[in-house]
């Protein structure tokens, strides 16, 4: 194990990222280092490592493994991309509506990595009030403000936010974080947060609002318009019931600042991992590639999961095909070990159990229609204002997003993204109904704007929970959670496990700290990579340590856990 090269003034003035607090290892800085992430030993290179799912985290770590000289043998139910879901309109060429993730904060610099490696063009996101987006429309009981700057937030809107950041400094330490995680100083981060975690463990979200003096001194409207308006991105009041450590991680981290989206659809970031053929390749022939290993298409669904003699994992395809491995990642969603996998009990200790099952994931439902134009640009002649703003309001839509992919082209609007009691009422409701609904809530708010005359083709629409692959979007961590997450996400560090439970890896953005966010499954991809190639008896090149070499040195603070 050997201290990283990498100097704290290297780091200064550099903007946030998702660096921490838990685990403050510098995943950017490994990913880009020329000596790569590792070798493993020459009788190890060929050697079948399965992963089960094609989402993000399964084929980061599917890349990873086979640059590194590993066969990866990838299974996926569904299709590739998993919550990385752009659904193109029928009918039209190029116009998408992203049915998972749509907005991805700089501050992802992992997540970035691949972006670029798959040579992606990204845009600012079009969020409330964000500079590219030309207006907001705030609708709460049934009054509507229009926004084009900050300036024409009313006096509670601004007071909301003052108090918002106000609670953050105060409760959280909020400016002295954010500038540890800058500088990447990690005594700091671990200092202020080791002293957080006890205390908000415990406390939901709407516990640090409404218990905060920034709040008590406004009235119980201040604290309902934050939970319809909420910071950042909009509608929190759906996170009220989350663990607060959850929410801290999300605002320290910037995952609300500066979000973009991937002009064509994020799915070509998995898509072109996939089928990209890495210059930098150990033991494979130039020109290999996941696509070229797999023969066009990851083989079918995991059915079943035990061991083997030899200490060795069996998976069992969804078409009764038995391969055997010394090694497995899961990614998929936990709950899936237990009802969608036969998953012998034996590969992962009862704590673990605990800790997966216990995860609970939160409900998300999206509606979209394509239009002729981006017709919401046109001027009110009565006021000079757009006809139509991306708009967040109580009614059941919640939050509804424009995006203008050109005055002479096709326009997206997702008429409703909502999130768990919101999206619930959703659920049993056909696209139609759906599209109908919200209709029906923007017409009170845009009396004189006929949406439906400008859809073309066929709506689009979603609900995550509804689906067995995934049983619902995102973990949303509840308070006590915290020991499960540790639980969970310190599984790769393996060599104090009984034999019977290694060689199982799990990975995920329900794995990782910040669920809800693609960074996470990019992280924990990155240290199952570490503890396989470790399995494997290989290692890391001295300057270039990885997440499993420092996790000593900076390993999530451990609550007393008999
Ligand atoms: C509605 C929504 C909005 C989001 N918004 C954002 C956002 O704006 N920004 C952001 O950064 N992140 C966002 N996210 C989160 C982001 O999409 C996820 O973090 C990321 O895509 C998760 O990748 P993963 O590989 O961990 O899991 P997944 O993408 O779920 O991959 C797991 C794969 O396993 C497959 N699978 C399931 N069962 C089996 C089986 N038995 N055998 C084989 N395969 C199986 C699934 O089909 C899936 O493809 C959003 C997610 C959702 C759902």
């Amino acid at each position: 194990m050997t201290a990283p090269d990498t100097g704290l003034a290297a780091h200064e003035g550099e903007p946030v990222t998702i660096f921490g607090p838990d685990f403050p290892f510098p995943y950017d800085d490994w990913l880009k280092h020329p000596a790569g992430l590792g070798h493993i030993p020459n009788d190890c290179h060929g050697r079948e490592v399965a992963i089960i799912g094609a989402g993000m985290a399964g084929v980061v770590a599917a890349y990873e493994l086979m640059k590194l000289g590993f066969k990866p043998v990838v299974y996926e139910s569904r299709r590739i991309g998993g919550r990385l879901h752009s659904e193109p309109f029928k009918g039209a060429e190029g116009v998408i509506a992203e049915l998972g993730g749509m907005r991805f904060p700089k501050s992802s610099t992992g997540f970035y990595h691949y972006l670029d490696r798959c040579s992606l063009a990204t845009q600012p996101f079009p969020n409330p009030l964000a500079a590219a987006t030309p207006s907001t429309v705030i609708d709460l009981e049934g009054k509507s403000i229009y926004i084009e700057d900050q300036d024409q937030l009313t006096p509670l809107l601004k007071e909301v936010g003052a108090a918002w950041h106000e609670a953050l400094e105060s409760e959280a330490n909020f400016r002295a974080m954010q500038s540890a995680i800058r500088d990447r100083d990690v005594a700091a981060i671990k200092q202020i947060w080791n002293e957080l975690i006890p205390t908000w463990d415990d406390q939901t979200f709407y516990g640090f609002v409404a218990n905060s003096a920034a709040f008590k001194k406004h009235t119980f409207r201040h604290l309902e318009t934050f939970g319809q308006v909420g910071f950042g991105t909009g509608g929190w009041d759906t996170d009220f019931p989350n663990s607060m450590l959850e929410i801290l991680r999300v605002v320290y981290t910037n995952c609300d600042e500066d979000q973009h989206f991937v002009v064509g659809g994020v799915e070509q970031v998995p898509r072109g991992l996939w089928k990209d053929q890495p210059n930098d390749l150990v033991h494979w022939p130039a020109g290999t590639s996941l696509n070229k290993l797999h023969s066009g298409a990851p083989r079918p669904g995991a059915a079943k999961l035990d061991r083997c003699g030899g200490n060795k994992v069996r998976v069992t395809d969804s078409w009764g095909d038995q391969r055997e491995f010394e090694a497995v990642l899961v990614t998929c969603q936990s709950w899936l070990l237990t009802t969608k996998i036969d998953c012998d009990e034996t590969l992962f200790s009862q704590k673990l159990w605990m800790a997966l099952d216990r995860t609970r994931y939160m409900q998300s439902a999206k509606t979209f229609v394509m239009v002729d134009r981006p017709f919401w640009k046109d001027k009110d002649p009565d006021t000079g204002r757009d006809v139509m703003s991306m708009t967040l309001t109580d009614r059941l839509t919640r939050g509804t997003y424009l995006f203008d992919l050109g005055s002479d082209k096709p326009g997206v609007i997702c008429l409703s993204y909502s999130w768990m009691s919101d999206a619930l009422k959703m659920l049993p409701l056909p696209v139609e109904r759906r599209v109908q609904l919200a209709l029906d809530a923007l017409q009170k708010i845009y009396p004189k704007v006929d949406i439906k005359s400008h859809i073309i083709g066929d709506p689009l629409t979603v609900s995550w929970e509804d689906d067995p692959n995934f049983l619902g979007a995102f973990k949303g961590a509840l308070p006590g959670h915290y020991r499960y997450n540790r639980r969970m996400f310190c599984h790769f560090m393996q060599s104090d496990m009984p034999v019977a439970q290694k060689g199982m890896f799990i990975a995920g953005d329900d794995v990782g700290w910040i669920p809800g966010w693609v960074e996470g499954a990019v992280q924990t991809s990155l240290n199952a990579v570490w503890g396989i190639v470790n399995h494997f008896g290989g290692g890391t090149f001295s300057n270039n340590p990885g997440p499993g070499d420092r996790f000593d040195e900076l390993a999530p603070l451990e609550l007393f856990d008999p």
